[in-house]
C-alpha cells in the first residue's frame, strides 16, 4: 500500500477524508497532506515530521478562488501575484479568516496559501473535499523529498505516497507576505525568482530571508526558517574550489558543472549551467552523496541570480554549523 498509482487516487481521497495524512506530489517537493480542517490530522502532520509547532503550515487549494476564501482580506497586489503565478510555486501569506486553526498557522494571525501546479495534487484536493495542509513530507530539518521513494526513505512504510514520480521544480515555493497596503516582502527563496516577482509588481521586492541576509532587528522573518535546514547528516561544507582530497579519504564534490579529480562521489547539477535544472535535481543529488558513506561533502555555490538564490539559499542552510 504504501505506494499509490495515481489511477488509486480516490483511495488517498478516501484515507484524507478518514483523518488520515497521505504525501502527495507536487511541483515543488512532496507534501506531507492532512485536510486542514481536521485538526487530529493535521496534529498527526506535525507529530509525523517531528515538526515543532512554532513552525507553520502551507494550506494547498486546489483554484484561487479556493484559496481566497481563507484570506480575510485579500490586496490588490495578492491577486495580481496570484494571477500571474499560480496555479504555481509561489505562496502567499495573508490575514487569515477564523476558521482557519491556530495548530495550522502556529498561532499566527496569517495563513500561507498556494495553489499547486501539478495535476494529481490540485485532483487530490478536489476529491478529499478541503484544502489540505502540507509541509514537505521528510523529518523535520532534513532533505526535502523529490521522488516518492524519498517519502519512504524519509517517513518508512506508516504513510502512504500518492506515485506523480520526480517532482518537476524540485524545489520549495517562494514565500511572499502581502499585507494591507504594505509593499510584498519575500520570506523564503524559492522556485519562482526575485526577478519574475519584480517583473509583475513594476519595483524591487525587499527580501528578508534569513540566511542570505542579516534580519532587520526587530522585524521577525518567516517562522520556520532556521539556519540549518535541508541537510544531510554527512557534513556538508561550502568551498571556493575543489581541491584533491588526501588519499584514502571519502570525499563527495556538488556543484554545477564540475569533475573535479580525488573525489568519491560527483555530483553535477546540471549540463550546461541551466539553473532550473540544477534545482530539480539539487535534494536527489544531496541524498545520494548522504548515501555513500562519506566523510565530508564539499559544496560550490551556483550563480546568484534567478533560480540560483534559491538553490545557494538550500546549501548554505545545509551547511550551516557542519
Ligand atoms: P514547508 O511547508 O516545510 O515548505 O514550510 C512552510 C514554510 O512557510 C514555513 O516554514 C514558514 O517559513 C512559511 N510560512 C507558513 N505560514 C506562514 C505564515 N503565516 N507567515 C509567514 N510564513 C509562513
Ligand atoms: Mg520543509
Amino acid at each position: 500500500m504504501p505506494l499509490l498509482k495515481p489511477t488509486q487516487l480516490e483511495e488517498a481521497a478516501e484515507l484524507l477524508r478518514g483523518g488520515q495524512v497521505v504525501a502527495m506530489p507536487t511541483e515543488t517537493v512532496y507534501g506531507l497532506a492532512a485536510l486542514a480542517m481536521n485538526l487530529p490530522a493535521v496534529a498527526k502532520v506535525f507529530k509525523l515530521k517531528g515538526r515543532p509547532r512554532f513552525d507553520p503550515l502551507i494550506v494547498h487549494a486546489a483554484s484561487m478562488r479556493q484559496a481566497f476564501e481563507l484570506a480575510a482580506d485579500v490586496p490588490p497586489l495578492a491577486y495580481r501575484l496570484a494571477e500571474s503565478f499560480w496555479p504555481g510555486p509561489l505562496t502567499l501569506v495573508l490575514e487569515k479568516v477564523a476558521a482557519i486553526d491556530d495548530l495550522v498557522t502556529a498561532g499566527l494571525t496569517t495563513v500561507a496559501l498556494r495553489v499547486p501546479d501539478h495535476t494529481l495534487a490540485q485532483e487530490l484536493i478536489a476529491a478529499a473535499g478541503g484544502v489540505l495542509a502540507a509541509p514537505s513530507a521528510n523529518r523535520f530539518g532534513g532533505i526535502s523529498p523529490t521522488r516518492p521513494q524519498h517519502v519512504l526513505q524519509e517517513l518508512g512504510n506508516s504513510v502512504p505516497v500518492l506515485d506523480g514520480g520526480p517532482c518537476r521544480r524540485g524545489v520549495e515555493s517562494t514565500v511572499v507576505a502581502v499585507c494591507g497596503e504594505q509593499h510584498p516582502v519575500v520570506l523564503r527563496l524559492g522556485a519562482i525568482t526575485v526577478e519574475q516577482l519584480s517583473d509583475v509588481l513594476g519595483r524591487p521586492l525587499e527580501v528578508r530571508n534569513s540566511s542570505d541576509q542579516p534580519q532587520t532587528p526587530g522585524v521577525p522573518g518567516a517562522p520556520g526558517m532556521l539556519s540549518r535546514h535541508y541537510a544531510p547528516r554527512t557534513p556538508l561544507v561550502l568551498v571556493e574550489r575543489f581541491e584533491q582530497p588526501a588519499t584514502g579519504q571519502r570525499v563527495g564534490a556538488l556543484s554545477l558543472d564540475q569533475s573535479p579529480v580525488g573525489y568519491t562521489v560527483i555530483e553535477r547539477l546540471a549540463t550546461a549551467g541551466d539553473l532550473v535544472e540544477a534545482a530539480a535535481n539539487l535534494f536527489a543529488a544531496m541524498r545520494r552523496l548522504d548515501e555513500a558513506d562519506l566523510t565530508r561533502i564539499e559544496a560550490i555555490l551556483v550563480p546568484e541570480q534567478g533560480l540560483g538564490r534559491a538553490i545557494n539559499d538550500r546549501l548554505r542552510r545545509a551547511a550551516y554549523d557542519s
